[in-house]
């Protein structure tokens, strides 16, 4: 055999080998510009992007063989190069009250949470962004179970899709659908930056969940520098974890203050709101109200001076105890007292209310459980406290 046809031969192989081994393409990640990128590279036109993204996000399918407008030979060649993945489902949870829960596990092997909250004709659906958390927020069940990882856009958008399947599972009547996704679940979504611009894109594409900028909202605690570079690419709504009214508390609570101190964080929050062309939108403040620590009558007085300049509407959120957490729930009339106090200042303040007790359903809970059965939680206190 001549060298040329055993060269001709060994690269066929090698080919061969390389695309059996590649990984395939998990369709669900890809953004719209993605989505044709991927189909020229393949030799297809830009079409089909539109095409195969309704059929994953409106339809919500994973099989290929599904898409009835798709010629065959295309869809066996999807088949041998991409797929449709959603996270695994490891568990889900159903409240009396509506409130649904998915546990999921992701790529690392970790478990996150995803929370669908029906109320007043809105289903919110609450969307985790990593796998634990590096900024440990004193009060966060997230916070304690440390860093993880960072999900991709397939495990981050794929929190609405498996919510989205089950909901086309139940009757219309029952008013389930999502009008509303929060980036408020586990985790800090401003340091998972590509990957939940990308999702919050197609949480807004028409091609995609087709929701409006106002019902996509962002929580972030403070990172400023990246709270900045969102206002050059993105127009979502803005919630910010606030939690206490002056830098000496909020550090403890939210560690990243030390890095950017409260100066810091009200001008990206300025700067963020004065990039929006819809001048009637304000950011949501959110403040965790923990017993003894910051509900008391001058923290109520402080959060009004901090906030005077700030469009923003306040929403207050009792804390949720878990189990070694070292913070206790306000009374009722605690609760009351710092609304009202704020509320007279002007402010619209909220107060929210506990859903999905019986499942477990505050943020980080349910993976907390299970993460305590390997007592890590505990293993991180001692260690804090050394
Ligand atoms: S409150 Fe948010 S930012 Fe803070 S530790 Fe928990 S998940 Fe992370």
């Amino acid at each position: 055999m001549s060298e040329l046809i055993e060269s001709s031969i060994d690269q066929a192989v090698e080919l061969a080998e390389s695309t059996a081994n590649a990984e395939k393409v998990n369709l669900l990640g890809l953004s719209r510009a993605k989505m044709e990128a991927f189909f020229l590279s393949i030799g297809e036109k830009k079409f089909r992007a539109e095409q195969v993204l309704k059929w994953v996000h409106h339809h919500r399918v994973d099989n290929f063989d599904d898409m009835s407008n798709i010629s065959k030979s295309l869809r066996e060649r999807l088949n041998e190069t991409a797929e449709i993945r959603g996270p695994e489902v490891v568990s889900s949870h159903f409240s009396e009250d509506g409130t649904c829960k998915w546990v999921v596990r992701v790529a690392s092997g970790s478990c996150v949470e995803t929370v669908f909250i029906p109320e007043n004709g809105r289903g919110t659906l609450c969307v985790s962004s990593q796998a634990g958390c590096s900024l440990d927020c004193s009060f966060c069940s997230t916070g304690k179970q440390g860093f993880n990882s960072d999900l991709t856009v397939a495990e981050i958008i794929g929190q609405v899709w498996i919510a989205a399947r089950h909901f086309n599972n139940v009757p219309a009547k029952m008013d389930r659908s999502i009008t509303n996704v929060v980036m408020m679940g586990m985790g800090e979504p401003l340091m998972n930056f590509d990957n939940v611009v990308d999702s919050m894109d197609l949480m807004m594409d028409d091609l995609g969940y087709g929701l409006s900028k106002r019902r996509v909202t962002l929580s972030t605690s403070g990172v400023v520098p990246a709270l900045r570079k969102l206002s050059e690419v993105s127009n979502v709504s803005l919630a910010v974890s606030l939690h206490a009214p002056n830098n000496e508390l909020r550090n403890s609570l939210v560690p990243i203050n030390r890095k950017y101190p409260l100066d810091q964080l009200l001008d990206a929050i300025h700067h963020y709101m004065n990039s929006l062309t819809d001048s009637k939108r304000v950011v949501t403040i959110e403040y965790t109200l923990l017993a003894g620590v910051n509900d008391q009558p001058e923290h109520a007085d402080q959060l009004v001076v901090l906030l005077k300049d700030v469009p923003c509407k306040i929403n207050l959120i009792p804390f949720n105890p878990f189990p070694h957490s070292g913070y206790e729930r306000p009374s009722n009339n605690a609760i009351r007292r710092f609304q009202e106090r704020v509320q007279l200042a002007g402010y619209n303040v909220t107060v929210r209310k506990t859903r999905g007790d019986d499942i477990d359903a505050a943020c980080g809970q349910l993976v907390g459980n299970v993460m305590d059965k390997t007592r890590r939680s505990e293993r991180h206190i001692a260690a804090r406290q050394l």
